[in-house]
C-alpha cells in the first residue's frame, strides 16, 4: 500500500530531511525538526505524490481518506484536542509546501475546524472572546477567498467599514461585537456570492483546504514563479496539515520570522522581526510594521519598540538555542517561523535561508573557518551564476547624492530608473526600453512580475523580511524596504516626501546596501573582488585544473579581467579593436579599397593602431599568454550603411563617393556569417594577414622593452574560420616570414605560436590534419554551433523558445553547449588534434566558455583552458573549480540563493544572438540578468551602443 501521509510531532516523526521530493521542504523539515526534539506542533504531510495525483486523475487515492483519518487521531492524541469538539477543539492549518521553495507563491488555509460551536468553546478555553472571534473571521475571509474562490475585496470592503463605523484604524482596534457582526456578514456575503452556505463541517472544511493547496500548485502565480525560477512543472507541492498554535492570544503570544544569520550581508548575527499579538501572516504581509529580535539590531536600527530580548527574555533564550542547534544540524543559515503562545515557544518552519550572493560568500567562508564545512563544501555552496549578483554597480563613494528618504537595506546592489507605481506599468515601461524602479507601500505576490521587470524596489511598509524585500533578495535586485517617510498618491501618480513632490516617471537612484532613497541619477561604481569574496575565489582556484581566460580586446576589458583573476587572453577579436570613435572609417577604407594599393595604404594607416592596441595587452597582462585572431569582419557588420557613412568614407579616402558606393553593393552577401570572412579574407588579400602580424610582432617586441618584468611574450596568433589546411600553410607562411623579417628589423629574437580556431565542422573532422601545423586549437563554439546547426547566430532568438516549449531543445545551444552534436565534435576533434601533437594546448573561446554547464563539459572533456568574457571571469573561475571538485567525488550542495534566469528564454528574452558575439551575447547575458546594463554598453561594449546588429554610427 503506498503511504501517502506521514506523521509528526511529539519527539518523533516518520519523515525526514531527505525526502523533500515526497513531503516538499516544508513537511520534510518539520518532520526533522520533531525528530530532534524541537517543539514543533503536531501534525501530517499529505505527500507530493497526492499532488500529482490529484491534477493527473482529477480525484484523489482510494486509500487516502483512510490514512488521513488515522494521522487525525494521532494529531489528536497528541495534540490533547478533538477536531469539531464543542469543548476542546482541535483547529489545523493547511500549508502549501513545494521541493523547491515558492514563497507566497501557493496557499494556506488556517484556523480550519472553526464553526459557530468551536469558535465558543475557543472563546472559553482562551479566556478570549474578541480573539475566537478575530480567528473566526480571519478563516472564513481566507477560506472564501482561497477554497470558496469569493473575491476578497468584499470581506476588505466590509472589514473597512467596520473600522470607519467604529472609529478605528487597525484591525485589532475592532471589538468583540464588531468581530460577531463581521462573522454574520461574512457568512451571508458567502451565501449571496455562492448561494451556498459557508462550510461548517470541520471535516468538509479540511478537504476544502487539502484540495485548495493542490490545486494552488497551478494558479497562475505559482505557474510564473517556476517560470522565472527554472522549476520543473511537475513535482507538485505537499499539504501539511498541523496543529494550530496561535501568537495573537494576547500580549505574550507573538509570531515572528528570522534568519540564523543576516541574510543580506551574511553577518553572524540572529536576524529577524516578530510583531505582538499577531499571526504569522502579519510579519510577512508588511502591514504593521514589525519589531526586531535583538537589542543590538534594534539600538542599530533606532527603533523604540521593545526587542523580543527585552519583552521575554526566557524564549529569546530559547530561540537562540534553536538557533544554535539548527545551524549545527543543517551546517547552514537557516530561515526560521516560530510562533509564541502565551509564553511558549513553537517552530513552525525551518529551511535553508535565502541569502543575498554577498551573504551566501561571507557565510561558506565564516562557516569554514568556525569548522562547521570544508573549503570544498564552501566552494560547491554557490551556483556559479550567483556570482553575477555581486556585479551589481554601487553608488560611487564620492557621488554627489541627495538623500530623500531612508529605509531598510533590504536587498544590496543600487538601481536607478524612472518611478511607476503599478506592476503591469513596470513591465509596459521596460519593454519600451525604459528602466524603473517600481515604488509600492507594500508589494504581493501579484507583483511579481512588476518587481521582475523593475530595475530595484521601493516600499513604504514593511521589514526585511517582507514580501518585497524577500523577493527582491531571491531576484537579485536592489530593494529599499519600510521608507515610511514617503507617501504615495497611486491615483495622482505623485511620490511625496515632505515637501519635495516626484511625479510618476521622474528618475529615483536607491541604494539597497543602505536603505537610503537618493533623487536623480546617481553615479555608480563597480565591485572588486575583495574580502570574503576574493577568500572563497582563491579556495576555488586552489581545486581549479582549468585554466580561465578572458576574451578581451579593449585595455578596460583587459584590467578588469586581470582583476577577476583571468589567467591569460584567449580571444582578442582584432576586428573589434575597431569599432571605437573614428577607427571604424579606417577599417572600412580597408575593406571597401579596390585595389592592393588603396588596401595597402589603408592598412598602413591601421598597422599603428593595430600595435599600439597589441603591445598595451601585452604589457597589462605581462608574460601571461595572449591570443590574438586575425581580422575575422564579417562584412554585414562592417559596410557602410547609410548614404552619410558612404560619404563619410569616401571623403577619408579621398575617392569618390560612387565608387565607394559600387564597391559596397559588390561586397554586400546575403549571410555573411558563411562569406568572405576569417582566414578567406587573409587568402584573397594576403597583405591584411601580413598586416597584423606585423603588428602582433612588433608590439610583442616593444612590449619586451617596456613591460614590467621586461620579458618578451609569446604571441599566439589564431587563425579563424579555417577549413582546410592548406589554407592555414598559406596564413601560417605569412606570419612566419612577418615574423622572422620583424625579428631582423627590431634586433630581438622571441617566440610565437600559430594555432587556428575551430569554428567549422569540417575543421573539427580534419584536426589530425591542421594539428600538424597548428600549435594550438581553439574552439569557436559560437561559430561552431552555428555551422553545426545550421542555425543562424542572428536569427535564432524569434523562434527558440517554441522550440524549448515543444521540448526539441532544452537549452539554447548559443548558451549551453550542445554535447550531443557540438561536444561530439569538440571531442573528435581532440582526439585527432592530439594523437597528431599529443603536447597540443586547447581551449575554448565562444561564449560557452563562460556557462557553467559548458565548462563542466570542458572540465571532463580535459580542455586546458576557458575563455569569456571579463565578467564571467570569476563565474567561469568557480565552475570550474565545482567541476574538478565535483569529477573527484565532492558533492554539489543544493544552492539557496538566487539565481539569475536563464537569458535565453523566457518573456524577458532580448538576447540576439548576433556575430558581433562578445560584445552582443554579454550584453544579453546582461540584460538577461538584469545588472550591469548601463556600463555594458557604456564601457566595455561602446561599439554595441547602436544595438547589436548593426556596426556603430560614424554620427
Ligand atoms: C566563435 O565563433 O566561437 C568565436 C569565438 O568567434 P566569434 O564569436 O568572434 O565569431
Ligand atoms: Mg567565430
Amino acid at each position: 500500500m503506498t503511504k501517502w501521509v506521514y506523521n509528526f510531532g511529539a519527539g518523533e516523526a516518520e519523515g525526514h530531511a531527505e525526502i523533500k521530493d515526497l513531503l516538499g521542504n516544508k513537511g520534510a523539515n518539520l518532520a526533522e525538526m520533531a525528530s530532534i526534539g524541537l517543539p514543533v506542533p503536531p501534525g501530517f504531510t499529505l505527500t507530493t505524490e497526492v499532488c500529482s495525483h490529484f491534477e493527473q486523475t482529477g480525484s484523489y487515492p482510494q486509500d487516502l481518506k483512510e490514512q488521513v483519518q488515522k494521522a487525525l487521531q494521532i494529531l489528536e492524541s497528541r495534540a490533547g484536542c478533538k477536531f469539531g469538539d464543542s469543548e476542546n477543539p482541535l483547529l489545523v492549518s493547511v500549508r502549501s509546501g513545494a521541493r523547491a521553495r515558492m514563497p507566497g507563491m501557493m496557499d494556506t488555509v488556517l484556523n480550519v475546524g472553526l464553526n459557530a460551536k468551536t469558535v465558543e468553546a475557543l472563546a472559553e478555553q482562551s479566556d478570549d472572546r474578541r480573539f475566537a472571534f478575530d480567528s473566526y473571521r480571519r478563516f472564513i475571509q481566507m477560506y472564501a477567498d482561497i477554497v470558496l474562490g469569493v473575491d476578497a475585496c468584499h470581506f476588505e470592503k466590509m472589514l473597512q467599514r467596520a473600522k470607519q463605523k467604529r472609529g478605528v484604524k487597525q484591525d485589532h482596534e475592532l471589538q468583540v461585537e464588531d468581530l460577531e457582526r463581521l462573522v454574520r456578514d461574512y457568512k451571508t456575503r458567502v451565501f449571496v456570492e455562492l448561494g451556498e452556505e459557508f462550510p461548517t463541517d470541520p471535516q468538509v472544511q479540511l478537504w476544502g483546504a487539502i484540495g485548495a493547496v493542490f490545486k494552488s500548485w497551478t494558479n497562475p502565480r505559482a505557474k510564473t514563479y517556476r517560470e522565472l525560477h527554472d522549476i520543473p512543472e511537475e513535482g507538485g507541492t505537499a499539504a501539511n496539515v498541523q496543529a494550530m498554535v496561535f501568537g495573537n492570544m494576547g500580549h505574550d503570544s507573538a509570531s515572528g520570522v528570522a534568519f540564523t544569520r543576516n541574510p543580506s550581508n551574511g553577518d553572524n548575527h540572529f536576524y529577524g522581526e516578530f510583531l505582538l499579538n499577531a499571526q504569522g501572516e502579519d510579519v510577512v504581509a508588511g502591514i504593521r510594521t514589525p519589531s526586531e529580535l535583538t537589542m543590538q539590531a534594534r539600538m542599530a536600527h533606532g527603533n523604540n519598540s521593545p526587542s523580543l530580548e527585552e519583552k521575554m527574555p526566557k524564549v529569546f533564550r530559547e530561540l537562540m538555542a534553536i538557533r544554535d542547534q539548527l545551524e549545527k544540524h543543517y551546517k547552514d543559515v537557516q530561515d526560521i517561523e516560530f510562533t509564541i503562545q502565551k509564553g511558549k515557544l513553537y517552530m513552525l518552519q525551518t529551511r535553508s535561508g535565502k541569502r543575498t550572493t554577498q551573504a551566501a560568500i561571507q557565510i561558506a567562508v565564516d562557516m569554514t573557518n568556525e569548522g562547521l564545512i570544508t573549503k570544498q563544501q564552501a566552494v560547491m555552496r554557490l551556483h556559479p551564476s550567483q556570482i553575477d549578483q555581486l556585479l551589481h554597480p554601487t553608488i560611487a563613494e564620492n557621488a554627489k547624492k541627495q538623500i530623500i528618504a531612508k529605509g531598510l537595506p533590504a536587498s544590496p546592489g543600487a538601481a536607478i530608473g524612472k518611478v511607476v507605481f503599478c506592476a503591469d506599468e513596470a513591465v509596459q515601461r521596460v519593454s519600451d526600453g525604459e528602466k524603473v524602479i517600481l515604488v509600492r507601500n507594500e508589494t504581493s505576490p501579484d507583483d511579481i512580475h512588476g518587481l521582475h521587470a523593475a530595475e530595484g524596489v521601493l516600499t513604504t511598509r514593511g521589514g526585511m523580511t517582507s514580501h518585497a524585500a524577500v523577493v527582491a533578495r531571491s531576484m537579485g535586485r536592489p530593494c529599499v524596504a519600510g521608507a515610511g517617510h514617503l507617501e504615495i498618491d497611486e491615483a495622482a501618480g505623485k511620490l511625496k516626501i515632505g515637501d519635495l513632490v516626484l511625479e510618476k516617471g521622474d528618475k529615483l537612484s536607491i541604494d539597497g546596501s543602505t536603505g537610503e532613497v537618493l533623487l536623480g541619477e546617481v553615479p555608480t561604481v563597480l565591485p572588486k573582488v575583495t574580502g570574503a569574496f576574493r577568500t572563497l575565489m582563491s579556495w576555488a582556484d586552489e581545486y581549479r585544473t582549468m585554466q580561465v581566460r578572458a576574451n578581451a580586446e579593449t585595455k578596460a576589458d583587459a584590467i578588469l579581467a586581470k582583476d577577476f583573476g583571468a589567467e591569460g587572453i584567449g580571444l582578442v577579436r582584432t576586428e573589434h579593436m575597431f569599432f571605437a570613435g573614428m577607427r571604424i572609417t579606417a577599417m572600412r577604407q580597408m575593406i571597401l579599397a579596390s585595389d592592393t594599393k588603396d588596401r595597402k595604404d589603408a592598412l598602413h594607416r591601421l598597422l599603428f593602431m593595430q600595435r599600439e592596441d597589441i603591445t598595451e595587452l601585452f604589457q597589462i597582462m605581462d608574460g601571461q599568454p595572449v591570443t590574438i585572431r586575425l581580422f575575422d569582419p564579417p562584412l554585414h557588420e562592417f559596410l557602410p550603411n547609410t548614404e552619410a557613412e558612404l560619404s563619410y568614407v569616401a571623403r577619408a579616402a579621398g575617392v569618390p563617393v560612387e565608387r565607394v558606393r559600387r564597391r559596397a553593393t559588390e561586397l554586400r552577401e546575403f549571410n555573411p556569417m558563411l562569406g568572405h570572412r576569417g582566414c578567406r579574407l587573409a587568402i584573397t588579400y594576403p597583405e591584411i594577414c601580413e598586416m597584423q602580424a606585423r603588428a602582433i610582432f612588433g608590439a610583442a617586441a616593444e612590449a619586451g622593452r617596456t613591460s614590467p618584468s621586461k620579458k618578451t611574450p609569446v604571441a599566439e596568433v589564431m587563425v579563424p574560420l579555417v577549413a582546410t589546411l592548406e589554407e592555414f600553410k598559406i596564413i601560417k607562411g605569412i606570419i612566419d616570414k612577418t615574423a622572422a623579417a620583424v625579428q631582423k628589423e627590431e634586433n630581438v629574437n622571441f617566440t610565437y605560436r600559430v594555432g587556428t580556431m575551430i569554428e567549422l565542422p569540417r575543421a573539427a573532422l580534419q584536426a589530425g590534419k591542421l594539428a600538424e601545423e597548428a600549435e594550438f586549437f581553439s574552439f569557436g563554439t559560437n561559430d561552431l554551433t552555428q555551422t553545426t546547426y545550421g542555425l543562424s547566430r542572428d536569427d535564432t532568438g524569434t523562434f527558440m523558445s517554441d522550440y524549448k516549449a515543444k521540448g526539441i531543445m532544452a537549452q539554447d545551444p548559443f548558451v549551453t553547449l550542445d554535447e550531443e552534436g557540438v561536444g561530439e565534435l569538440i571531442k573528435v576533434a581532440m582526439n585527432r588534434g592530439l594523437s597528431t601533437r599529443p603536447d597540443m594546448k586547447m581551449g575554448i573561446c565562444g561564449e560557452h566558455g563562460g556557462d557553467p554547464t559548458s565548462i563542466d563539459f570542458c572540465q571532463r572533456t580535459g580542455l586546458n583552458y576557458v575563455s569569456c568574457s571579463p565578467y564571467r571571469v570569476p563565474i567561469a573561475r568557480l565552475a570550474a573549480a565545482q567541476s574538478a571538485l565535483k569529477a573527484q567525488g565532492e558533492r554539489v550542495t543544493e544552492t539557496r540563493a538566487a539565481r539569475p534566469r536563464n537569458p535565453s528564454f523566457g518573456p524577458w528574452c532580448r538576447l540576439v544572438s548576433t556575430r558581433a558575439s562578445s560584445c552582443a551575447r554579454f550584453r544579453g547575458f546582461l540584460e538577461g540578468s538584469g545588472h550591469l546594463r548601463e556600463f555594458s554598453a557604456e564601457k566595455s561594449l561602446g561599439c554595441l551602443k547602436g544595438g547589436p546588429r548593426q556596426p556603430p554610427s560614424l554620427f
